[in-house]
């Protein structure tokens, strides 16, 4: 077991650490698909950027199992005379939490380059004034440039993707921290999957793992790869708010570390059918995982456009719940994410019988 976590771990490490803002998944891409290549019978990247692996040859019976790769961001959206940058969010940012943050800016030629997020310092703010929290207006980079010529130099242009770059640490025992684990540790759980999937072989189906892009600001690449491949069933494999920490009160809690994959009943883009989710919560109850379910309404995922595609597909969304998400470090349990990967195996594995039985 201890070499199963590792594993696991290690792989969620270099998919945290890997730039991937919405648009500019090619990194993120590039370590999936070298694991995923030699798995699989079939794979394609589609023009906007969604990786595909299929399993198995045609069948009447085709299950899309869909792990955002992007990640939130921001493109530099202006460069001012004496050579700082502005932002522009990239999906769901508080802009509160940028002020001291480091930056790291993308430019033309790949390099990249380390920035701090400035604002007025309090010093000389009026005293009102400092009561306000930053709004985008009052923020700015700092690259270090003395104009914007410099900063041309530097391969920084209008549209540039930059992060909040973090390490990925192991904090206590089984606790990690990193960014974009909303969704990278959808993306190493799909790849296990695959990894698994292999060695037992798919009976009675095809599996089209797509990971996708464009989710953050949209659901644009899950939009497209539904449509490519019409599945009857999806699954989706996410990262979702925990918010059992200090300040937020009971009614406030969305899912909480610790307590196993958090399901969707319903967010603010999908509905999940009833009978689908009881399936699956029978499956979590008789195989003894642990499980939660989230508050209804919060959030929404690439199930959104998924299950309304073609003629409508039976969808469900199981999340690893994270800490923190849309913030430049988030915090997840390890336990979390192993017990994720068996219930969405069970389901995988399930899948043929529970559209059989709840399908039409
Ligand atoms: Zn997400």
């Amino acid at each position: 077991m201890e070499e199963e976590y590792r594993a696991l771990t290690h792989l969620l490490g270099e998919l945290s650490e890997a730039f991937g803002v919405s648009g500019f998944e090619e990194e993120v891409r590039g370590i999936i698909q070298s694991r995923v290549q030699s798995i699989a019978d079939e794979i394609h990247v589609d023009p906007l950027g969604n990786l595909h692996a299929v399993m198995g040859r045609e069948s009447p019976f085709t299950l899309l199992l869909d792990a955002h790769m992007d990640e939130v961001g921001f493109l530099v959206k202006a460069i001012e005379e004496d050579g700082f940058l502005r932002l522009v969010p990239v999906g769901g940012w508080d802009p509160r939490l940028l002020p001291g943050q480091t930056v790291w800016v993308r430019a033309r030629n790949g390099r990249g380059y380390t920035g701090v997020v400035g604002s007025v310092p309090p010093h000389v703010q009026e005293t009102e004034d400092r009561k306000k929290p930053f709004d985008w207006k009052d923020l700015f980079v700092d690259v270090g440039a003395r104009d914007p010529q410099e900063v041309a130099r530097m391969g920084i242009r209008l549209g540039s993707p930059a992060v909040i770059p973090q390490p990925f640490l192991h904090l206590t025992e089984g606790s990690f921290l990193g960014k974009a684990l909303d969704n990278r540790a959808g993306c190493a759980i799909l790849i296990r999957l695959l990894e698994s999937l292999r060695r037992a072989s798919v009976e009675g189906m095809r599996v089209v793992a797509v990971f996708s892009t464009g989710e953050e600001v949209g659901f644009r690449g899950a939009t497209v790869a539904a449509r490519r491949w019409r599945p009857q069933m999806a699954l989706i494999l996410e990262g979702t708010i925990a918010t059992d920490t200090p300040g937020i009160l009971p009614h406030q809690r969305v899912a909480a570390l610790g307590r196993g994959p958090v399901l969707t009943t319903a967010d603010r883009t999908l509905i999940v059918p009833e009978r689908l989710l009881e399936k699956i919560l029978h499956l979590a109850e008789t195989k003894r995982i642990p499980h939660q379910i989230k508050t209804p309404m919060v959030g929404g995922t690439d199930g959104g456009v998924i299950h309304t595609s073609s003629e409508g597909v039976l969808t469900a969304v199981v999340a690893v719940p994270c800490r923190y998400i849309h913030s430049p470090r988030c915090l997840l349990r390890r336990e979390d994410l192993l017990h994720t990967e068996q219930l969405v195996e069970s389901i995988v594995r399930e899948a043929p019988r529970i559209y059989r039985e709840v399908g039409t």
